[in-house]
C-alpha cells in the first residue's frame, strides 16, 4: 500500500482546492511532489512544505509542459487536477467556450499525459490520475453543458489510455468527484448572486447532506496511485448523489 513511497508525482492545478490538497496527501505519504499551478501567488503557499516543490506551469501550454517534465526527470505519477466549470446550456455556450473548455479541461491532459508516458514505459509502470467528475458520461446535470461534455471525455481517454498501456505497467484512472468544497465552488456560490440559497441547493444535491472536502478526493488520489490493481476506471465520490 506504500507504492508511492519516494516515488515522483507530478501535480497539475496544486495552487488551491483539490490539487493543492492533493500535493500535501502525496507529500504526506511519503512521495517527491513536484506541485504545478499558473497561480504563483497561492502555490507559494506550499512552498518548504514536507518534500514539495513548486513550479509554474500552465497546462494551455505544451512547451511548458515539456520543460516541466524535463526539469522534474522521470514521473512516477501523474495527477491532471486543472478544470474549469464552464455553467450554462448547449444554447448559453459560444464556441470561444467550448474550445476553452475542451483546451483546458481534455488537451491539457492530453499535453500532461504525452510528455510523461514515454519514461513511464522505459521504467515500466506509472500512475495516472485525472479529474473527471459525476458531471459527465455518469449523470446529467443542469447547466453544465461545456463541462460535462468535456468530462466524459476525460473518462473516455482515461480508458483509452488504460487499455493501451495496461500491459506496460502504466494505470490511468479517473475521480468523478460531486460536490467538493474549493475556492472555485464558492466563486460560483457567490456568483449566483443569494450566496445562502446558492450554498443550500449545492448541498440539497448531495444526499449525504454536506459538501465533500478537497482532503477526501486527495484520499482517493493517493489510494489511487497506491491501487497496484486497478486500471481504466472512473470512481464515483460524490456524497450518494449518484447511488
Ligand atoms: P479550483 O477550481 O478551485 O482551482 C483550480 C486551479 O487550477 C487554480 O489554482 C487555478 O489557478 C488552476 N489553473 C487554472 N488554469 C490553469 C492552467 N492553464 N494551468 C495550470 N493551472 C491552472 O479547484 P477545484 O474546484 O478543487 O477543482 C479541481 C479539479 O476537480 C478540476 O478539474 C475540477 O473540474 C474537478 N472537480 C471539482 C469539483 C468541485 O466541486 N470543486 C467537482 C468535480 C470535479
Amino acid at each position: 500500500a506504500d507504492w508511492v513511497k519516494d516515488k515522483s508525482v507530478l501535480v497539475t492545478a496544486a495552487g488551491q482546492g483539490i490539487g493543492r490538497a492533493t500535493a500535501l496527501a502525496f507529500a504526506a505519504a511519503g512521495a517527491r511532489v513536484t506541485a504545478t499551478d499558473i497561480n504563483e501567488t497561492t502555490l507559494s503557499e506550499l512552498d518548504g512544505k514536507l518534500d514539495i516543490e513548486t513550479r509554474r506551469l500552465d497546462v494551455l501550454d505544451n512547451a511548458d509542459i515539456n520543460d516541466a517534465v524535463a526539469a522534474t526527470g522521470p514521473v512516477d505519477v501523474l495527477f491532471n487536477g486543472a478544470g474549469f466549470v464552464h455553467s450554462g446550456s448547449i444554447l448559453e455556450m459560444s464556441d470561444a467556450d467550448f474550445d476553452f473548455a475542451m483546451d483546458l479541461n481534455v488537451r491539457s491532459m492530453i499535453r500532461t499525459i504525452r510528455a510523461v508516458l514515454p519514461a513511464m514505459i522505459e521504467r515500466g509502470g506509472g500512475a495516472i490520475i485525472n479529474m473527471s467528475s459525476v458531471a459527465s458520461s455518469m449523470k446529467g446535470v443542469p447547466n453544465r453543458f461545456a463541462y460535462s461534455t468535456t468530462k466524459a471525455a476525460v473518462i473516455g481517454l482515461t480508458k483509452s489510455v488504460a487499455a493501451d498501456y495496461v500491459g506496460q505497467g502504466i494505470r490511468c484512472n479517473a475521480i468523478c468527484p460531486g460536490t467538493v468544497e474549493s475556492p472555485s465552488l464558492q466563486e460560483r456560490m457567490r456568483a449566483q448572486g443569494d450566496y445562502e440559497a446558492a450554498r443550500a441547493a449545492f448541498i440539497a444535491r448531495q444526499p449525504m447532506g454536506r459538501l465533500g472536502t478537497p482532503e477526501e478526493i486527495a484520499d482517493l488520489a493517493v489510494y489511487l496511485a497506491n491501487a497496484t490493481y486497478t486500471s481504466g476506471q472512473a470512481y464515483a465520490i460524490d456524497g450518494g448523489w449518484t447511488i
